[in-house]
């Protein structure tokens, strides 16, 4: 969320509690990054495809903001409009996390706002606080994203993940571009349905599990997402 930290020493067992009072302060000036899971979700909330909410959200990879202030696109008279499926910044909040190389976690709070109504205090712990804030399928989306990329990564060092059949078929189709691949899931999921020749799925979870299995399975070699065989 890139803010000032105000403790980078606590882990899942550390004291700490929350209570928000709903000000909405917390929802300002945030460069809110938005990972393909969560695109998945909100496009979903907002009945779209994960193409338009790139294009009608996003700033790059950060949620889109207020035009002439720094309220996050998503904050309404009653507070967030996408709150059951709000982000995962925005469900650690006042809490930012640290993922250490050896995958050690640490959690860190931050500054809050100087007008914040929230309550810290010290009746609970970190895990318990995150648990009331559903983190985990995103954690989990997380994971699983980061391994694939880091998967990716090693093989497009040893050669490229796609090998063109000609040029046109470049220009005519998707565009060869890894990144919106993974951005972008509901292309890759809508092709690799067809390729298997069932619906895209309704459920989340399903869309996660089909995006991962389409991607890994264009990184092994056995799906050309270009020509879809
Ligand atoms: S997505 Fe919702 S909770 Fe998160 S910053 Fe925007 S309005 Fe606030």
């Amino acid at each position: 969320m890139g803010m000032t930290l105000k403790d980078t020493t606590k882990t899942g067992d550390s004291v700490f509690s929350y209570q928000c009072h709903a000000c909405n302060k917390c929802c300002h000036g945030k460069g809110i990054q938005i990972n393909p899971y969560e695109n998945m979700r909100l496009s979903s909330h907002l009945k779209i495809t994960t193409t338009e909410f790139r294009l009608n959200y996003l700033n790059g990879q950060l949620l889109k903001h207020k035009r002439n202030s720094n309220a996050c696109i998503f904050l309404g008279k009653n507070g967030c409009t996408v709150h059951k499926d709000r982000p995962l910044a925005c469900r650690l909040y006042p809490l930012g996390r640290l993922r250490m190389e050896n995958g050690k976690e640490f959690f860190t709070e931050l500054m809050p706002h100087t007008d914040s109504a929230g309550e810290y205090g010290t009746a609970s712990t970190v895990d318990s606080y995150l648990k009331t804030q559903d983190v985990k399928p995103y954690l989990h989306a997380e994971r699983v994203y980061l391994k694939l990329i880091q998967k990716m990564a090693n093989s497009a060092m040893q050669e490229p993940l796609s090998k063109p059949k000609n040029k046109d078929h470049y220009e005519t189709e998707m565009e060869l571009n890894y990144t919106d691949w993974i951005l972008d899931p509901n292309p890759v999921i809508v092709k690799y349905c067809n390729l298997k020749n069932s619906s895209f799925p309704l459920e989340i979870e399903q869309q996660l599990k089909l995006h991962i299995e389409a991607l890994q399975a264009w990184v092994d070699g056995k799906w050309d997402p270009i020509s879809n065989t």
